[in-house]
């Protein structure tokens, strides 16, 4: 996982408790995803002399929004891009795009992918590179999924069905280490699943060793992630009521 994150030049940066701030980088400029905080990111770009060219905000939860103002004070030429949808409840944004927008981000082509359901309007960036990535936000967690808490079950089970259709090799980064908690609730439903065990050990190592379980490949996650794994929206949404009830 650390030698995808160094070819791609994406690095997380752990906050709160349980987010975590994506920095996209090459040698001079960084890209920002969902900064719930400012002093880290600020912390990194001065000591690697990086200018900061992106803000991108996935959706308008306190926990992805928090560091903008503060960010936007230290590089005022940043861009903040978000969605069309949010003017009101995303400030700061002087970029506002929708579905299937393009955008030049470090020299990179990348296209923003609407995902609705755990808001009415959370969109995804994604990059189409040999190996594809993608800024989920707070739709796909490693075994898991996001709350529905604006969408219906049905828009967020169309999202997800979207980032199934991706290609299989892309690497998908989250907002939060949700894992090890997911695939605990995955194994109370499927107790004898091989994969979420074989899983469940390779994540508690990466734990005790206080690294990140994202990013994530897409085809892998086929293979633990039940929301992904649903044949159809009733299996899919019996999964997240399910879930939502889950402690
Ligand atoms: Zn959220
Ligand atoms: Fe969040």
């Amino acid at each position: 996982m650390m030698g995808f994150n160094k070819e791609q030049n994406i690095i997380g940066i752990r906050v709160l408790n349980d987010n975590v701030i994506w920095l996209w980088k090459n040698k001079k400029s960084a890209v920002v995803i969902d900064p719930a905080l400012s002093q880290p990111v600020i912390e990194y770009l001065k000591v690697n002399n990086l200018n900061l060219e992106a803000i991108l905000q996935t959706h308008h939860h306190s926990d992805h929004i928090g560091g903008t103002r503060e960010l936007i004070k230290e590089w005022p030429n940043a861009k903040v891009i978000a969605s069309e949808k949010e003017k009101d409840r995303i400030p700061f944004q002087n970029l506002s795009v929708k579905d299937n927008d393009k955008l030049q981000l470090l020299n990179e082509e990348v296209q923003v992918i609407e995902v609705i359901g755990h808001t009415r309007s959370h969109i995804a960036f994604y990059c189409n590179k040999k190996v594809p990535f993608l800024f989920i936000g707070d739709t796909l967690f490693s075994a898991g999924c996001g709350r529905v808490f604006e969408g219906t079950y049905k828009q967020m089970y169309k999202s997800i069905i979207r980032i199934r259709d991706l290609p299989k090799n892309t690497l998908i980064y989250c907002a939060h280490e949700y894992t090890k908690s997911n695939l605990l609730w995955a194994l109370d439903l499927e107790p004898e699943n091989q994969n979420l065990k074989k899983k469940l050990n390779e994540v508690e190592k990466k734990l005790s060793l206080n690294e990140l379980t994202i990013p994530f490949l897409l085809d892998e996650e086929m293979k633990i992630n039940l929301f992904l794994r649903a044949q159809n929206l009733e299996e899919f949404t019996f999964l997240r009521a399910n879930k939502d009830s889950w402690v």
